[in-house]
């Protein structure tokens, strides 16, 4: 309430600088003191952090389509509806479900030894037991698909490639085409099961999951990821002679399983049909809490409406919060979302998602129509006292909202630094102790300046230059 009090006094005080000549791309010095001013409160942000903290620590793991899962959508209604939010709601849908039941990897011969690894989502079940076989080791998924069957029939493969650490999480994409493909390209040539070194930065014994396959519950073959120094042991014991390893798993799969994604609102004034959406996403990987991923960028959206919510009044178009379900093994509620609002998707003025962690932000990029730029470059100059530096107007979206913004619309991606993302992602330690509440706050106060923003200033982010205009040049 304090805080509150505080933001209506200053948005409510007069403004010391006269008012500006307004061109097309000038802000309301109204809504720029305001934005200001909901960047100075982020910073001692309480709410975005409590969310986090609470779906992490009453919840847990929220593995897609699990008990856990819905549990997790309860919970947000629950308390997004206590936050004040209007048209809090669950759109269900379902999707194929996979979880593990028990795993093991271990070193039959020359010395046996247990060896730190994890199942990868959508596994096919080993038979009972496992299976045992020779490991054939190769340093990439392109060596692998080369090499002739003979080398392969009948083994354990073994790809031993290292992820690349980047501020960006550029190494993330070249990594994870062979968590993708290891089973399938495997098990064509015969292969018992793929080991993969695991996709992740860190020199711990911490094995990290992740989808195999984008396209359903089981996969081609059985495949785990090992940890590091595992991988490194392997690799030791393979520079001395042949390894024998067995690998057993055991998974349960379903074909239906409920998820759904969670949405409330901030409702609009006179431009309430036009929506500006922020999301993440509240499934996570079953090993940790997932607090970075994505239990973090739920807190971000969620405590940057709030802080909007808490203004005086609200701003003239819907702020949408989306929490996606079902994330991890498939962009299923990404696909549901644009399904579900096909017809009005002409209505989002702007979407944007926090699916990195809780780094700090360090650059803005945009993807908006042409003549919209300067709102661009408005914004990115807005925040750049927090240490964010203007980029391109290429912006993907991320996972979650790709779909819309290969759909047209209008999205905005602040990048965090990711350097120590893939340290902890989908692995048993992404829990909410590696949130840094400083730098989480600093995500809120980006979120809350151009969200509010967005849905303040009228803007049209898909605005594209005027042929007659272009052409009297
Ligand atoms: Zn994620």
């Amino acid at each position: 309430m304090f805080k509150r009090v505080l933001i209506a006094a200053l948005v409510s005080g007069a403004l010391s600088s006269p008012a500006l000549a307004q061109s097309a791309a000038d802000l309301d010095p109204q809504i720029e003191l305001t934005a200001k001013n909901l960047m100075r409160y982020a910073m001692s942000d309480e709410i975005g952090l409590d969310f986090v903290e609470g779906l992490t620590t009453e919840i847990g793991q929220r593995l897609a389509g699990s008990e856990a899962e819905a549990r997790a959508r309860d919970w947000a209604v629950a308390e997004l509806t206590e936050l004040g939010f209007d048209a809090v709601r669950i759109e269900p849908f379902e999707i194929p479900f996979w979880s593990r039941k028990s795993e093991s990897v271990s070193v039959v011969s020359p010395s046996p030894q247990p060896l730190i690894a994890t199942a990868l989502g959508g596994s096919a079940a080993t038979p009972e037991g496992g299976v045992t076989g020779q490991v054939v080791r190769f340093e990439s998924l392109s060596e692998l698909r080369a090499a002739p069957i003979s080398r392969i029939d009948g083994k354990i493969v073994f790809i031993d490639e290292r992820m690349i650490k980047t501020m960006d999480g550029s190494g993330y994409g070249m990594a994870v085409r062979k968590r993708s493909q290891c089973a399938q390209s495997a098990a064509d040539k015969g292969a018992l099961a793929c080991l993969i070194r695991s996709v992740g930065t860190q020199p711990h014994r911490m094995p990290h999951t992740g989808i195999m396959a984008r396209d359903g519950a089981e996969g081609a073959g059985a495949v785990a990821a090992v940890s590091g120094p595992d991988a490194d042991q392997l690799t030791r014991l393979l520079a001395r002679g042949p390894v024998t390893v067995s690998v057993d798993i055991q998974t349960e799969i379903r074909t239906n399983a409920p998820s759904g994604n969670v949405i409330a609102e901030l409702t609009g004034t006179d431009l309430a049909d036009e929506i500006v959406l922020i999301g993440c996403h509240l499934d996570s990987w079953d090993l940790g809490t997932g607090a970075l991923d994505d239990g973090a960028g739920c807190g971000i959206v969620v405590g940057a409406a709030m802080l909007i919510a808490d203004l005086p009044e609200r701003p003239r178009r819907t702020i949408r919060v989306v929490l996606y379900g079902a994330e991890e093994v498939g962009l299923f509620g990404a696909t549901a979302y644009a399904h579900q609002h096909g017809d009005d998707l002409d209505k989002h003025v702007l979407a944007s998602e926090s699916d990195f962690g809780a780094g700090p932000i360090w650059r803005f990029q945009t993807r908006f129509g042409e003549a919209a730029l300067p709102y661009a470059r408005k914004i990115q100059r807005l925040l750049m006292p927090l240490g964010v530096t203007p980029a391109d107007n290429r912006a993907t979206g991320g996972p979650d909202i790709g779909v819309l913004a290969r759909s047209g619309v209008p999205v905005v991606s602040p990048g965090q630094n990711g350097m120590d993302y893939f340290d902890y992602h989908h692995t048993p330690d992404d829990t909410f102790d590696k949130i840094k509440p400083d730098e989480f706050r600093q995500n809120i106060a980006v979120y809350a300046a151009f969200t509010y923003i967005a849905a303040e200033s009228g803007w049209d982010f898909r605005k594209q230059p005027d042929p007659v205009a272009a052409g009297t040049e």
